[in-house]
């Protein structure tokens, strides 16, 4: 996944917004730097009996705001600069959404596909051990991403709790509902991601219709869902496998249903095979990536024919390729914007798990419509008033945001 460069593409991103902020050099070398990087070695006994080693790591960029927060990720081209870059974006995109918390991100370099349940538990409950001292609901509160899901948050959650002693659900967030999760949650990225796309629809006047949504997990497939239920006709999916395409339009519920019973979206009845690559072409209203960073380069940007890309992934659109795009008039809405309705609802559950007190959905979906729908305004005025792309007045926001408080909190030497 080239992760150096996916760090070197969030410190120019941090790079533009601080200048155009005049932000004094140093503030700017604090916020260019994680706080702390942890490096874990994971031993693991494979159900062969064998012991293999995996690498670990948890990055934890900036706490000013509040406890570090971020998703953990299961890959086996994971790098250490892929996670920090991923930590630094969790800053901002909580600063754009102004919740109270700071940005980390952590993993674990594995091929979760070639490894059983009780193998991928040990895995968790190892990784979670060696994290212990730098996580805690006040500290640091991981959630789900990519090739994680509710059940190694249960894992991560029982193992915190086993060496403390009593239940902390608020260790992490995107846990299982009948164990303090938040019934919404687990949509709750792909619902935002459908909100400001349809926003952004109506703000543009896009007569936006069709639709293609590259990756088809977690992010992808509540996207898909949801814009599917407003109305839109969804062109393409795919998965690290491959697309499919139907001109007139999938149904996302039985794509899904297809994807758990033969592991991939490929295959799908009625539907016609396409590649990845394919799928960026595709001539449609909204292009959604929510698979990996750095799908969309200055290599490919030329052939992107939708009218607006909305972030679901992050990262995946070059600086470069953002360039293209903005020369192209394709509307591009930031990850840190797009996405951010996961670590909106995150914020719900934690809240709810420390007071002890619950939603019930409809009142989750509505306060999440309200975070999402008043954030999109903010970065659109505010894109407006310095007549920069959304990209930039999102940056801008959240930039200032996090450097005010390290200013008012003053710099600790
Ligand atoms: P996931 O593991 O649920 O799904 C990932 C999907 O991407 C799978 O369908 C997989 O097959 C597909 N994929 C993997 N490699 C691919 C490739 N090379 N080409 C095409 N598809 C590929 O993960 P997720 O949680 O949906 O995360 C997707 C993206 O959204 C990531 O960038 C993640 O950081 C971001 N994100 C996730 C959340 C969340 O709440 N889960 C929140 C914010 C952002």
């Amino acid at each position: 996944m080239g992760g150096n460069n996916s760090y070197e593409m969030a410190v120019r991103q941090l790079t533009e917004a601080c200048r155009m902020l005049q932000l004094e050099r140093g503030i700017c070398e604090v916020l260019k730097q994680p706080q702390r990087v942890v490096q874990v070695s994971v031993p693991v006994r494979l159900d062969s009996g064998e012991i293999r080693v995996f690498t670990g790591y948890r990055v934890q960029h900036n706490n000013a705001r509040g406890p570090f927060k971020g998703g953990i990720r299961y890959h086996p081209e994971l790098t250490l600069g892929e996670v920090k870059a991923l930590a630094m974006w969790m800053t901002w995109k909580c600063a754009v959404v102004n919740i109270p918390f700071g940005g980390a991100k952590g993993g674990v370099v594995c091929n979760p596909k070639e490894l059983s349940q009780a193998e991928l538990e040990r895995l968790t409950r190892a990784y979670t051990s060696r994290i212990m001292d730098f996580i805690g609901p006040e500290r640091d509160i991981p959630a789900p991403d990519v090739y994680t899901n509710a059940q190694v948050m249960a894992w991560i959650m029982d193992t915190y709790s086993a060496h403390l002693g009593y239940p902390t659900p608020a260790v992490v967030t995107g846990k299982p509902v009948e164990i303090g999760g938040a019934p919404g949650r687990e949509a709750a990225t792909g619902r935002g991601v459908a909100i400001v796309a349809k926003e952004a629809a109506e703000r543009f006047n896009l007569s936006c219709k069709c639709v293609a949504v590259q990756g088809f997990g977690n992010v992808g497939y509540h996207a898909a869902k949801f814009l599917h239920e407003m109305g839109y006709r969804i062109l393409a999916v795919s998965d690290s496998k491959g697309g499919i395409f139907s001109e007139s339009g999938l149904d996302p519920e039985a794509v899904l249903e297809h994807k758990r019973r033969h592991g991939s979206v490929l295959g799908f009845p009625g539907a016609k095979e396409i590649t990845n690559e394919e799928l960026l072409s595709l001539e449609v209203d909204i292009l959604v990536p929510a698979a990996l960073e750095r799908v969309i380069t200055s290599a490919n940007a030329d052939n992107v024919n939708a009218k607006m890309v909305v972030e679901g992934a992050n990262g995946p659109v070059t600086p470069e390729a953002d360039r293209i795009l903005e020369e192209r008039s394709i509307l591009v809405v930031p990850d840190i914007l797009a996405n951010a309705g996961g670590v909106t609802g995150s914020y719900f559950e934690w809240v709810q798990n420390r007071n002890g007190f619950y939603w019930d959905e409809e009142r989750f979906n509505a306060e999440l419509e309200r975070v999402m729908s008043r954030s999109f305004i903010e970065v659109v005025e505010r894109a407006e008033q310095e007549s920069v792309s959304l990209r930039l007045a999102a940056y801008l926001l959240a930039v200032e945001r996090v450097a005010r408080v390290r200013e008012l909190r003053g710099i600790y030497e």
